[in-house]
């Protein structure tokens, strides 16, 4: 069956997915996940391509269920895209890398973009055939990220682009990225920015990685030398940059949060409730104190489940992602904080040094290094507080002195 002959209801989406995944997984995968196999379920991935796999889940729309299907999505209702994400999850199909462009640029694209940008740029991306970057943080510019100072000065049908952005996650294998820079410097500084798609291997473009302490190279340093954009690749008005971006970096919370995708955090590879099943095999249940503890990660990771559900109910109800995206992005960066560092704990010595064999040392260590991450990405933790004090507890707004000052007169370092 195909995305368009899906019926409407939930259990015919379901029936839709379902069947889809029996005819297009190698039957021995299938055979592997009705009888619950591991060991059988491994041999069949080994047979099937990750960038291929990832191409036809984006061809059936299964990649992008929300999107409309004119650009390369299944046109479902969020309840029912949770629904595919279910399903994906439970046949432990791989899923596209690309949460950048899928999960971030592609909503961007949607609500803000031409329709040439959208015939154009979200099937590749839903498709995995196109990765995508976000060109957002400056060495001077992160938290403050409307104070950044990267040119784009109009030349013609052109723009020119001059400067540096960081953090840059997958920027060394992006065939695009979503740039923000500033167009008018004479304006204060949330007005004279606006956004462009550009072409990560236009000449002027470069990327050079930055190793981070799990040993992989995720985020780059972009540099800008007088880089030419066509003004067709404009996304939004000029000098509304800042509300093109506020689009992205809420798509990004809610991503970040888990809410975009079904399979939430995992701890070593499993799901938190394995830590339970870890805790008894080591002997260490017995521990009223290590009990509470994971009690406590079990259900912090059900509440990060239900809010995201309120959210997903908010965006059915036809709302932009809101405020509530800062909730589930601050409570499940920090969640996830806690549940790997109470992995870590469990494996004792175990998670000091390990033999190269033991997999769930390595992936359980690897997932503590890289939580720490957590609550600087998307926006920093106390940045989170300070959204949701403003504009959930509607506490008085954070003092700002220069934010309407014209920004070429704003003082800073570079
Ligand atoms: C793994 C990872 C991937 C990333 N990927 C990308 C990417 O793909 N694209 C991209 O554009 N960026 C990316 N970033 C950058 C990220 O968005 C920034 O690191 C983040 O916004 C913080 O900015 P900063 O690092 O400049 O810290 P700063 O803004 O300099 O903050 C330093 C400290 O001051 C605190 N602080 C700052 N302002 C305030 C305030 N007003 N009130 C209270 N406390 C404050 C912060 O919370 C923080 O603790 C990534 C970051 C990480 C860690």
């Amino acid at each position: 069956m195909t995305v368009t002959e899906v019926p409407r209801t939930d259990e015919q989406v379901r029936q839709a997915v379902v069947a889809w995944l029996r005819a297009s997984l190698p039957p021995t995968w299938v055979a592997a996940i009705d009888t619950g196999d591991a060991a059988e379920l491994q041999r069949a991935r080994a047979l099937v391509g990750y960038d291929e796999w990832c191409a036809r889940l984006g061809e059936a729309g299964w990649a992008t269920p929300t999107w409309p299907r004119e650009y390369g999505g299944a046109g479902l209702e969020p309840s029912q895209a949770r629904i595919v994400n279910e399903e994906l999850t439970r046949y432990k199909v791989p899923r596209s890398f690309n949460v950048i462009g899928i999960g971030m640029g592609g909503p961007t694209i949607l609500h803000w973009g031409t329709e040439e940008q959208r015939q154009r740029y979200l099937a590749p991306m839903a498709q995995h055939r196109e990765i995508w970057c976000q060109l957002f943080s400056e060495p001077g510019a992160g938290s403050d990220v409307a104070g950044l100072s990267t040119r784009a000065v109009r030349d013609g049908d052109e723009w020119v682009v001059s400067g540096q952005k960081v953090w840059t996650t997958l920027a060394h294998i992006a065939s695009f990225g979503m740039l923000v820079a500033r167009s008018d410097p004479d304006q204060p500084k949330h007005k004279g920015l606006t956004y462009f798609i550009v072409d990560m291997k236009a000449p002027g473009v470069e990327v050079r990685p930055l190793r981070q302490m799990t040993g992989d190279a995720e985020f780059n340093e972009v540099f800008f030398a007088e880089v030419r954009i066509p003004d067709s690749a404009r996304v939004g008005p000029v000098g509304e940059g800042w509300a093109v971006a506020t689009t992205t970096l809420m798509n990004e919370r809610v991503a970040l949060s888990g809410a975009g995708s079904a399979s939430g955090e995992s701890v070593g590879g499993g799901p938190v409730d394995g830590l339970v099943g870890v805790a008894r095999k080591l002997g260490r249940w017995g521990d009223p104190v290590l009990r509470q503890r994971l009690m406590q990660a079990v259900i912090e990771s059900r509440v990060v489940k239900i809010t995201n559900f309120r959210a997903a109910a908010a965006r059915r109800a036809g709302r932009q992602p809101g405020p509530e995206g800062s909730i589930t992005k601050l409570f499940a960066a920090e969640h996830n904080q806690r549940v790997q560092e109470l992995a870590v704990e469990l494996l004792g010595a175990r998670a000091m040094a390990w033999p190269r064999s033991d997999d769930e040392a390595g992936s359980t260590v690897r997932g503590f290094l890289r939580s720490r991450a957590n609550t600087i990405e998307g926006g920093t933790s106390e940045i989170m507080r300070n959204i949701l004090g403003e504009r959930v507890l509607g506490l008085p707004k954070e003092p700002a002195v220069d934010r309407d000052l014209p920004w070429k007169d704003i003082p800073r370092s570079q």
